[in-house]
C-alpha cells in the first residue's frame, strides 16, 4: 500500500500534468486533514491516511484534478459536520458532485439476495452514470478498505471481501481496470479461503522459481528473433493473479500443474501494424497452438481491451502465451477507462476519444434502466464479462461458472458428482427444459434427481465440461456400456 505525502503526491501529479495549477489540491488536502480532525480509522490510524491512500491509488492511474480532490474528500461530506453548500462554496460544482456521489454509493448496502443486490447495482450504476470518475473514487476507496480490513470483526470482514469479489471485482473488470481487479480478488480470495489461498500462493511461488529460468530463456529467445526485425518493441514478462488461477482451476476441475497460461510474456510495441509484423515473426519461429490465437485488437472487448493473443510452444516444449499490443493498448489494459483521463503534455483537455470510447459504457447503462427485473439486470452484467463464461445460479443463489453452451447436466455436476448421477431432469428460471438445454448467464438451474437412476449413454453427446464427461464415462466403462 503506498500512500504519498502532500508533496510526493503533488510531484506524481505534475509530473503528468505539468502545467496545471495544483494550488487547488494542496487546499483540499488541508481542508480534508482539519475537517477529520482526530477521527480514526479501525486500524488506530488517523482517519486522513484513508483519505490520502485514496488520493495516491487515483494519481498512480493518473487521473484528473478535480478527481484527486475528489477522493482527499470523499468521507468528508459522510463524516464531518461540513455540508455540501460549505464544500460548494470552497471547491465548486464540479468536485462537489464527484464527492456526493461518491457519498450516495455509501448508502448502497449490500445484501446476499440476488435480487436486492441487483437493485443495488443497478442503482449504483444509474447514479454515476453522468460520471464514471465516481466509480473509479469508489474502487479506490474500497482497494484501501480492503487493505486494511484486518482490523475490522470477522463478520464485517467476510461481508466486505464477499462483496468485493462479486461486485467491485467485476466492475473494475468492466472499466478495464485488470490490474486493480487482480489486486481486489485476490485480497478477498485470501479472505474468504484462506487455506486455499495459502497453498495456491506457495504453488505459485514454487512455480516461478523453477519457471523463471524457463521463461528467462523463452524472453531471450523471443528478443533474438525480434531483434532483426527492427521493429521498436519491448518484452515483458506476466502473472495471472492468484484468484484468476484458483478460478481457471475450478472452472476446468484442473489441478494447478495442468494450468498452462499462468507463464506468458507480453511484446509492446508501437504501431497497430507493427503488432501483426511482430505476430508474424513469432508463428514463424514458435509453433502455434491450434485455435489459441484471439485478435481482440480487430475486435476489441466491451470493456476497451485490446491485444493480439496467441500461445505458442516455446524452444523447451513449454506452452507461453504472447500477447502482442502498442503501447496505448498496454495502458488501457492496465489502466482501464482511467488511461484516458491522462493529461496530455502542455495542455489539460481529456483524451479527445474519450467521450467516443465511453460512449458503449454510458449506451449500456442507459439501457440497464429500461430493463423490467432484478434478474435481467444480473444477466447484462454478467454477459460478456467473460464471453467464454456463463454464471449459472443454484434456487439457493450460489453461483457456477460454467464454460460456454454448458448444459444443465454440466450443472448438475459442477453441483455434485451425486447430483449428476442421479439427474432426471431440469429447471430452467421455473420452467422444465432439456438436459441439452444451453444455459444462459442469469439462468436459475434446478436439478431434478431421482435415487437409483443411472447416467445415459447418450449424455456424452452433448454435455461440455470435462468434469460431467469424465464422471459419466467413468460410469459406463464400469458398466461395460462403452469402451
Ligand atoms: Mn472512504
Amino acid at each position: 500500500m503506498n500512500a504519498y505525502d502532500q508533496d510526493e503526491l503533488v510531484a506524481k501529479f505534475s509530473a503528468y500534468a505539468p502545467h496545471v495549477d495544483t494550488a487547488i489540491l494542496r487546499k483540499a488536502y488541508a481542508y480534508s486533514i482539519q475537517a477529520h480532525g482526530d477521527q480514526e480509522r479501525a486500524s488506530g490510524e488517523r482517519y486522513f491516511s484513508h483519505c490520502m491512500s485514496v488520493a495516491s491509488s487515483l494519481v498512480d492511474w493518473k487521473l484528473d484534478l478535480p478527481t484527486i480532490c475528489a477522493g482527499l474528500l470523499h468521507d468528508v461530506l459522510e463524516d464531518t459536520p461540513v455540508n455540501r453548500e460549505t464544500m460548494r462554496a470552497e471547491f465548486g460544482e464540479e468536485i462537489t458532485r464527484l464527492v456526493l456521489g461518491v457519498t450516495k454509493l455509501e448508502h448502497l448496502e449490500y445484501s446476499s439476495r440476488d435480487d436486492i443486490q441487483a437493485e443495488n447495482w443497478r442503482k449504483m450504476l444509474l447514479a454515476t452514470a453522468q460520471d464514471i470518475r465516481v466509480i473509479v473514487i469508489k474502487l479506490a476507496d474500497r482497494l484501501h478498505n480492503m487493505q486494511t480490513l484486518g482490523y475490522l470483526p470477522p463478520e464485517k470482514q467476510q461481508r466486505i471481501a464477499h462483496e468485493t469479489i462479486s461486485l467491485y471485482a467485476p466492475l473494475a473488470h468492466r472499466l478495464g481496470m485488470f490490474q486493480l481487479k487482480g489486486r481486489l480478488e485476490d485480497l478477498a480470495f485470501q479472505r474468504l479461503w484462506p487455506q486455499e489461498f495459502a497453498e495456491l500462493e506457495a504453488k505459485v511461488t514454487a512455480m516461478l522459481a523453477t519457471r523463471e529460468a524457463t521463461l528467462r530463456r523463452f524472453k531471450e529467445s523471443v528478443e533474438r528473433a525480434l531483434a532483426d526485425s527492427g521493429i521498436p518493441h519491448r518484452i515483458l514478462s506476466r502473472s495471472k493473479s492468484l484468484y484468476s488461477i484458483y478460478g481457471k482451476m475450478r472452472r476446468q476441475n484442473k489441478s494447478f500443474e495442468e494450468i498452462q497460461d499462468a507463464l506468458g510474456v507480453r511484446v509492446i510495441t508501437d504501431t497497430l501494424a507493427n503488432c501483426y509484423a511482430l505476430l508474424g515473426i513469432v508463428h514463424t519461429q514458435y509453433k502455434p497452438v491450434a485455435g489459441s490465437f484471439t485478435d481482440y485488437i480487430s475486435i476489441p472487448k466491451m470493456n476497451l481491451y485490446q491485444s493480439l493473443h496467441t500461445t505458442v510452444m516455446g524452444p523447451g516444449g513449454e506452452l507461453v502465451e504472447i500477447q502482442i499490443r502498442t503501447e496505448e493498448m498496454h495502458r488501457t489494459a492496465e489502466y482501464g477507462i482511467a488511461a484516458h483521463w491522462r493529461y496530455k503534455t502542455g495542455e489539460h483537455a481529456k483524451d479527445a476519444h474519450l467521450e467516443e470510447k465511453l460512449n458503449w459504457l454510458r449506451q449500456w447503462i442507459e439501457w440497464l434502466q429500461d430493463l423490467k427485473s432484478p434478474r435481467e439486470f444480473l444477466d447484462s452484467l454478467k454477459t460478456d464479462l467473460e464471453l467464454n463464461q456463463v454464471f449459472v445460479f443454484t434456487p439457493a443463489g450460489e453461483v457456477k461458472a460454467l464454460p460456454a453452451g454448458a448444459t444443465p447436466l454440466d450443472f448438475a455436476f459442477a453441483v455434485h458428482t451425486e447430483v449428476g448421477m442421479a439427474c432426471v431432469g431440469a429447471q430452467v428460471n421455473n420452467k422444465m427444459v432439456k438436459l441439452d438445454y444451453q444455459l444462459k448467464s442469469g439462468d436459475i438451474c434446478k436439478i431434478l434427481t431421482k435415487r437409483g437412476s443411472v447416467p445415459k449413454k447418450d449424455w456424452l453427446i452433448f454435455v461440455k465440461t470435462a468434469r460431467a464427461r469424465s464422471k459419466i464415462r467413468h460410469f459406463l466403462r464400469e458398466k461395460g456400456i462403452v469402451a
